[in-house]
């Protein structure tokens, strides 16, 4: 008669030590230090953003190892991936920690009745980056290195210094601290309504970088499909490394009009929420680079999943916002990506990213490499936690 083993094995992995013990969250509000705009604000659908929201995960196993992972929310949305975060975390209980995809489709399946994407895998995505950190961090190896690494150190851009609600001077001041700063590239916001001011803040600080870093626009979603390849025609004299989000974030086949008729590269995909609204991009040929967000799309599981994706098909990855975590995901991509560099996030930490000759340096600490800081801790509104702590 066959032995089966499991039920001894789960009762094995709880008694060895190795399963997760305690869970923790909190939800930190992290101010922003001027309120930012982009054009999905010049246009009326959203406010200036004041405030991002985290969700951050603690989980330790019985023998001590631990992780720390975080999911976001800008304007609404923070609360209501706590409380569903709230809902699934017990299960985590006792489960072993090495197991992050079984364990990710379990937590699917707690609330699978609010789907596979949004806000509901968000919440997810904060549990399995910790699962991740915690992994990489009892093999000693920094996240990057437990991947399998192609580089030391990735290109970064700024993407901070160039927003709408910036006056044209202060962007040509920014574009002059960070080419000092070391960043190898500078992204600015387009989508006004009228083309020309667009055109004349291109043309300043095209001008002024006058080929020392790399330069793209981002116009987040703003123009309709003529006025996209418009200005994308109009832009083509700039050599741009891209225009990101020139459409609606779900108009695959527009984008993949715009990829094959501009030579300028094309980049989306930061607002998508799964892995199969990112194949949607990738079987319509809609991107040349592909800018998937880890906290959005449901974690680091399913972030290398659309990984190997664009990477079988050549794509190159732009990965959105969160630069902590994306640095070690972009290290361990093929084709040389780039990473976003926002300082926004760094108060909730204790350590900082070093960059040098244009590119990010990949830490060599275990794990994400990152630790909550003091005021991280008294910026938190909420918090809950599950099982015992060791
Ligand atoms: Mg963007």
């Amino acid at each position: 008669m066959p032995h089966d083993t499991s039920s001894t094995r789960i009762e094995s992995t709880a008694m060895s030590g190795n399963g997760i013990a305690w869970v923790k969250l909190s939800a930190i509000h992290l101010p922003l230090k001027t309120p930012i705009s982009d054009a999905k604000v010049l246009t009326g659908r959203q406010k200036p953003l004041t405030e991002v929201a985290f969700l951050f995960v603690e989980i330790q196993t019985r023998d001590g190892h631990s992780g720390l992972g975080f999911s976001y929310s800008k304007r609404a949305g923070g609360p209501g991936q706590f409380e569903h975060a709230k809902e699934i975390a017990a299960t985590l209980i006792g489960e072993d920690p090495n197991d992050i995809a079984k364990i990710w489709l379990k937590l699917c399946w707690a609330g699978a009745s609010v789907g596979r994407s949004g806000l509901a895998v968000q919440a997810i995505a904060a549990f399995d980056i910790a699962l991740w950190d915690l992994k990489a961090k009892r093999a000693g190896l920094s996240l990057a290195k437990l991947l399998g690494a192609h580089r030391d150190a990735v290109q970064c851009y700024n993407t901070s210094g160039g927003f709408l609600s910036s006056s044209i001077d202060e962007i040509l001041d920014n574009v002059e601290q960070s080419i000092e700063a070391g960043i190898g590239g500078i992204k600015i916001k387009v989508g006004h309504p009228d083309a020309a001011t667009d055109i004349k803040r291109v043309e300043a600080v095209h001008r002024r970088i006058d080929g020392r870093v790399a330069m793209m626009v981002d116009a987040n979603q703003q123009w309709d499909r003529p006025s996209a390849m418009r200005m994308g025609r109009r832009l083509e004299q700039y050599d741009l490394t891209w225009i990101e989000e020139p459409l609606d974030a779900y108009d695959a086949e527009g984008h993949a009009a715009l990829a094959a008729q501009l030579d300028t590269p094309i980049a989306t995909g930061e607002m998508l929420t799964s892995v199969l609204e990112h194949v949607s991009l990738i079987d319509n040929k809609s991107v040349d680079f592909i800018q998937p967000d880890a906290p959005r799309v449901g974690g680091i599981t399913p972030f290398l999943k659309i990984c190997s994706l664009a990477e079988a098909k050549k794509l190159r990855l732009a990965p959105h916002f969160a630069m902590e975590i994306h640095l070690h995901l972009a290290a361990a991509y093929e084709l040389d990506p780039w990473v976003e560099h926002f300082d926004w996030l760094d108060p909730l930490f204790n350590e900082r990213l070093e960059i040098s000759d244009g590119r990010m340096i990949v830490p060599t600490r275990p794990g994400l490499g990152f630790t909550l800081s003091e005021q991280a801790r008294k910026w938190i509104r909420v918090e809950a936690e599950f099982g015992e702590r060791p």
